[in-house]
């Protein structure tokens, strides 16, 4: 069983740091909100009064917060209060430029680094059934491996370091052009007098098929459990998908590519926050496509 400190209790971390715990590993935590160290300590993680107290003497240290700025400001404080080696693995969505800082940074002090962005949800933390895309050194997604499973269904080395992060911005890009494409569609054929259910049962089993179809549809009656169907509770939150997608455009911008889509999908996510939306899940954009219709 391992020694493990845990930095950022919230929505993600709370329940993978639990479900640690229900592993028998040894889990010290530390989140700067009140509420969520007693939520954690009451599945048993030990809270210690900073992220450095939480570290002393861990073996592996897991962050999940909720930007690059801040993983950089809690590993910085850690390094220098205990630089002695270690693995650390961070399970926040950052920006793949910050991942390549911060494993330079660590591996310098003589530790390891992973970057090792989820995919899956809030209830995929809590059942323990999340999918990891990893970035970094061999040996060390084998030494993480056994602790990933305890945390999800899928583990997938994406070659080195930033690459965790690389295909989670790729991957949620492409995903939020579909959303977006998908509520164009289904407007345009609810106004050519077509019933969602006629465009689900042919569309989803046709070449235009996608998750945003098949799992997230925007109609509700059409996919049991998806957010349509509660009122666009999220499922994943149109803020954060806005997120990622502000790291997918940085990341092309630092590359030179062309992500003409991918750019439009967050200028489209971009006002649909700025007008209040940012708590719908993101499938909710079709709301959007709606009302621009309804202005003409
Ligand atoms: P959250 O805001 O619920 O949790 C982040 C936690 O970090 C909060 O409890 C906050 O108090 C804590 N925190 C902030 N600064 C801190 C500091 N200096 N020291 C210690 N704790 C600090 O966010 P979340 O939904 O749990 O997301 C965590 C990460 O996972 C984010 O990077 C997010 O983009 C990513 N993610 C979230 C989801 C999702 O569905 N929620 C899905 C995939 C990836």
């Amino acid at each position: 069983m391992s020694e493990i400190a845990f930095i950022g209790l919230g929505n993600m971390g709370g329940p993978m740091a639990a479900n640690l715990v229900e592993a028998g590993h040894t889990v010290r935590g530390f989140d700067v909100v009140k509420e969520a160290q007693d939520k954690a300590a009451a599945s048993g993680v030990e809270i210690a009064a900073t992220a450095e107290d939480a570290v002393a003497g861990a073996e592996f240290v897991f962050t999940s917060l909720p930007n690059g700025a801040l993983v950089t400001q809690v590993l910085d404080a850690i390094l220098s209060a205990h630089p002695e080696p270690r693995l650390y693995i961070d399970l926040s969505t950052i920006s793949v430029a910050e991942a390549r800082e911060l494993a330079t940074k660590v591996n310098q002090a003589g530790s390891g680094f992973l970057d090792a962005p989820v995919s899956g949800g809030i209830a995929g933390a809590a059942a323990g059934t999340l999918a990891f895309m990893v970035g970094g050194e061999a040996e060390d997604v084998a030494k993480a491996r056994p602790l990933l499973e305890v945390l999800g269904k899928s583990i997938t080395h994406c070659g080195d370091h930033g690459n965790g992060q690389a295909v989670k911005a790729c991957n949620n890009m492409i995903l939020a052009v579909h959303q977006i494409v998908l509520a164009e569609a289904m407007v345009l054929g609810e106004r050519l007098g077509l019933q969602p259910q006629a465009f689900f049962d042919v569309v989803s089993n046709a070449t235009g098929n996608s998750w945003a179809l098949s799992v997230n549809a925007p109609v509700p009656g059409l996919v049991e459990n998806s957010p349509a169907n509660r009122d666009f509770a999220p499922g994943f939150a149109a803020a954060l998908m806005l997120k990622d997608l502000r790291l997918a455009m940085q990341a092309a911008e630092d590359t030179s590519t062309a992500t003409v889509l991918g750019a439009i999908a967050a200028e489209q996510y971009a006002a649909f926050v700025d007008e209040g939306h940012g708590g719908l899940d993101f499938s909710a954009i079709i709301n959007d496509v709606r009302a621009k219709k309804e202005k003409k």
